[in-house]
């Protein structure tokens, strides 16, 4: 029950967050604004991309009573649903240089450079770039990615990734690797070659979970008010008839339950999908390959894999979103997540050696929590990495 009680939270929390940010005035207070960033955090989605301003001003705030860190913190949130914004680039800029983070600044600023859209926070960061110590930049250089805006990369969504995701993601990927993200919605839903469902995996735990904690008496009893005997309980459709009585018995409607059912849907063979992505997209050129991205749970195709985040074959490769954001409430740790995968993706997409510098981005995390732990920025090997590729493709 606990993730259709999210839905209902969700919608909620959506209904308030509009409401109270309907009514924000430029005189917030820091306490006011936290409540509605805790509000953002939950109902992220779409509708809460337009209220995404509550994190710069959060952000502004702060800054003002000299908390940068905090100041920094909101700044770099709101940029995850809105990276294009450049003046708020600009201020997270600012705002590592206060804290000494040159390394980020200077990638940043550089980034708003290249970007090259607001002529005025161009000229900006390129006079706050020289509030970076001169012996630092001589070793910045090396430190960062060179741009390769020549080159693409192409990401394909199937249908269901909401929006906010999609132009995340895309952004993040362009301001992380320095290249050309093109995007396409995919018109074809996922491929059902060798597809599995959950659904009754997860029923087999539900219908066990009731049966430890009810009483044997009663159990008997709603069976039978039910039209069920114990041996349905053996077979799929029994168990499912099972909990859906236990849902309405709770006082949930049909819907709820349709909905609830819905989070366990069938989990794709990440090679169909791979397979399918290749025979519809053809890559230029100047691409260096496909990045799909799904909102349904993958698997390897194989019985013994639980299920994937991502999976590549030489220049394609399929992410999934379904893990990062079933299993949070948190929208922007969903979005945090996801675009870690997406930089994971990407670097197999450009054909870099895998990594394991425990602090990058790109590495295999052993926990969500420790993937929650990292920041979603490259590690210099990669950069290296990536620099070496883009070099040799000037050459
Ligand atoms: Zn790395």
């Amino acid at each position: 029950m606990k993730s259709k009680k999210y839905v209902f939270l969700a919608v909620l929390f959506l209904f308030l967050s509009a409401y109270a940010l309907a009514q924000t005035s430029n005189q917030s207070t820091i306490e006011e604004l936290e409540t509605q960033v805790a509000e953002l955090d939950k109902t992220f989605n779409v509708a809460a991309r337009k209220y995404v301003s509550a994190y710069f001003d959060l952000s502004d705030q702060y800054y003002k009573i000299k908390d940068y860190e905090k100041a920094y913190a909101n700044a770099v949130k709101g940029l995850r649903l809105d990276s294009y914004n450049m003046p708020m680039q600009y201020r997270a800029a600012e705002y590592e240089i206060k804290i000494k983070d040159y390394d980020l600044a200077y990638s940043r600023l550089n980034y708003i450079i290249e970007k090259n859209e607001d002529k005025k926070t161009v000229k900006a960061a390129r006079k706050l770039l020289k509030k970076i110590p001169q012996e630092k930049i001589a070793e910045l250089e090396n430190m960062v990615i060179q741009p390769m805006y020549e080159k693409s990369i192409l990401l394909v969504f199937y249908p269901g990734v909401e929006d906010v995701y999609k132009s995340s993601i895309a952004q993040r990927i362009e301001q992380e690797y320095k290249l050309t993200v093109k995007t396409a919605d995919f018109m074809e839903a996922e491929d059902t070659g060798n597809c599995r469902s959950t659904w009754d995996e997860y029923l087999v735990g539900a219908v066990q979970g009731v049966m430890v904690n009810g009483s044997e008496a009663v159990i008997k009893q709603v069976l039978k008010a039910w039209g069920l005997t114990e041996s349905d309980l053996e077979t799929p459709s029994g168990r499912e008839a099972f909990l859906m009585n236990v849902f309405y018995m709770s006082g949930y409607s049909e819907e709820d339950w349709l909905a609830f059912k819905s989070n366990y849907e069938d989990q794709y063979d990440a090679n169909a999908l791979i397979k399918q992505v290749k025979k519809t997209y053809k890559i230029d050129s100047d691409c260096f390959g496909i990045l799909a991205v799904t909102a349904k749970d993958i698997y390897s195709g194989s019985e013994n894999n639980n299920f994937l985040f991502g999976l590549a074959s030489n220049n394609i490769a399929v992410m999934s979103l379904n893990r990062f954001v079933k299993y949070t409430d948190d929208k922007s740790i969903a979005m945090k997540r996801s675009v870690m995968q997406a930089f994971a993706s990407t670097g197999h997409v450009l054909g870099i050696p895998r990594c394991s510098t425990p602090q990058c981005a790109r590495a295999y995390p052993d926990s969500l929590a420790e993937q929650d732990a990292k920041d979603d920025v490259l590690c210099q090997t990669c950069i290296k990495n990536v620099n070496e590729l883009y070099a040799s493709l000037k050459e």
